[in-house]
């Protein structure tokens, strides 16, 4: 098939476009419909009433619906079972694909969720997923490995450690993920006072109390960004280390998040899960900050150990402080450079392009 295609890209049933709720999702959506719209598709997308899209999408169709928000499945446990809530979103937003699909070339779901790729092998336009997390619920594993099983080409990953979480028939592909690099201004020094960032979901998951410890030990302020999904966890963080160490900035839009972000020294990265991407590694590094991180999940992929950050072991507090203590020599300038290599919004649709390309095929 030749291009233009016509292409139906579904969202998170977490939170609208815009509100931060999505997580990642929101931002990878972005630069997904950016990429291929710059690739001459026609897009459309399905998501949240309530949603919105940036300038760079402003020729995708923007189809809304109403529902309750999905749980998220990071927040449940292993063996729970798949719930849908009453009114949900979920099923509102599966009703209007079914209904339009005929008018697609493909569909391509940005959601990790279980009905979306059970849906898989009935909807009569090919769909295509996009998986968002690793390995968090039974039932997930046995859903995305079950699409895998009938025909891999139909996923892709953002890393090899989010997709080593599969059990799956062949090898993974991998497309990491892309960023519109104009949206992000490279700051070649840091503010006078040494400042530390640390950027995303305020939820157990994302490990800022190893963070805000870091910054504790070594008497620097830790400036926080993001949508506090977790209140009771965010005052727990707070009462652990002394008054004044965690400055909360809010969750922001990128033009202004990433203005703060680039007056760092350095980004603090703590995964507590195999964290599939970690778009607020990239982010940073676009704006020439290097990044401190576990090596685990994405990040352990994405710095590149002495020139970008360093990777010190999962959960060692410890290991973190010294690395971010010592962490001078590493380049500003190295950091937007790996951007602008490998996580650039163009080369990442050229690879989601590839990859429908070749799912298109008869099997
Ligand atoms: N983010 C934002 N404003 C903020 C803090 C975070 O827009 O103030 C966005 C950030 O750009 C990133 C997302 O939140 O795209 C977090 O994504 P990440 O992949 O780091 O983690 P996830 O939430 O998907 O687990």
């Amino acid at each position: 098939m030749t291009a233009p295609w016509r292409l139906l890209v579904v969202s998170t049933p977490v939170g609208a476009l815009g509100s931060g709720g999505g997580g990642g999702v929101e931002l990878t959506l972005e630069g997904l419909v950016a990429g291929l719209i710059g690739r001459g598709h026609r897009l459309t997308v399905l998501a949240a009433e309530g949603s919105r899209l940036s300038r760079a999408c402003a020729s995708a169709r923007l189809w809304t619906v109403a529902g309750v928000d999905q749980p998220s499945w990071q927040h449940q446990g292993r063996d729970a079972p798949v719930q849908i809530p009453a009114a949900g979103l979920l099923p509102a937003l599966w009703r209007q694909v079914q209904a339009h699909q005929g008018e697609f070339d493909a569909v391509l779901n940005l959601a990790y969720d279980w009905l979306p790729f059970w849906l898989t092998p009935l909807l009569p336009t090919p769909l295509f997923h996009l998986v968002s997390m690793g390995s968090v619920a039974t039932v997930m594993d046995e859903v995305i490995e079950a699409v895998a099983s009938s025909d891999q080409r139909r996923l892709a990953f953002h890393t090899r450690a989010q997709a080593g979480d599969f059990r799956l028939p062949a090898p993974p592909l991998v497309v990491g993920n892309g960023f519109d690099l104009s949206a992000y201004s490279f700051q070649a020094r840091p503010a006078a006072e040494p400042l530390l960032g640390w950027a995303g979901r305020i939820a157990p998951e994302k490990g800022l109390e190893d963070a805000a410890a870091v910054a504790a030990r070594l008497g620097e302020r830790l400036l926080v960004w993001g949508v506090r999904e977790d209140p009771a966890y965010a005052a727990a963080v707070e009462a652990s280390v002394p008054p004044g160490t965690i400055d909360w900035r809010g969750f922001l839009p990128t033009q202004a998040l990433q203005a703060e972000l680039g007056r760092c020294r350095l980004l603090l990265n703590t995964p507590k899960w195999n964290e599939a991407f970690g778009n607020v590694v990239v982010e940073a590094m676009a704006c020439g900050v290097p990044v401190v991180a576990y090596a685990r999940g994405g990040p352990g992929e994405l710095i590149v150990p002495g020139v970008t950050g360093l990777l010190v072991p999962a959960d060692d507090v410890e290991a973190l402080t010294l690395a971010a203590r010592g962490s001078a020599a590493l380049e500003r300038s190295a950091c937007r450079r790996w951007v602008e290599r490998h996580a650039s919004r163009e080369a990442f649709a050229e690879r989601i392009e590839t990859w429908i390309r070749d799912g298109l095929r008869p099997a």
